[in-house]
């Protein structure tokens, strides 16, 4: 499962941020992880509790996903199409361009931690 190395690199730098500031306890986390990434949350949520459990730093973490929005930008006439979910857009509603860039949307990104 490509999430669980996803996660033992997400522990890997709780361990080093703690180290780092010296703290002894994580707390919150909050994970940054757009619709094209392809990262299944479910499964890294499940790694997360699975694994966060193994170590005293982070066996009381609390995993907090956010999903930023994500986009096409449309060759034609320059517009964004925003939209949250993973569905693909076929066509431009302004101009029925079907050449669709993806833009944002791709992020993982650790982006906030909550230690003590
Ligand atoms: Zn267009």
């Amino acid at each position: 499962m490509h999430e669980l190395s996803l996660v033992q690199n997400l522990l890997q730098q709780l361990h080093e941020l703690a180290e780092e500031h010296r703290k002894t306890r994580v707390l919150t986390v909050y994970m940054c992880i757009g619709p094209f990434s392809g990262v299944v949350i479910d499964s890294f949520e499940f790694g997360f509790e699975t694994l966060a459990k193994e170590s005293q730093l982070t066996s009381e973490a609390v995993l907090i996903i956010e999903n930023p929005d994500a986009g096409y930008r449309c060759c034609g006439c320059n517009t964004v199409i925003k939209h949250k979910h993973k569905q693909k857009t076929d066509q431009c509603p302004n101009c029925s361009e079907t050449l669709l860039i993806p833009e944002g949307g791709d992020e993982l990104i650790l982006s906030r931690v909550e230690m003590e």
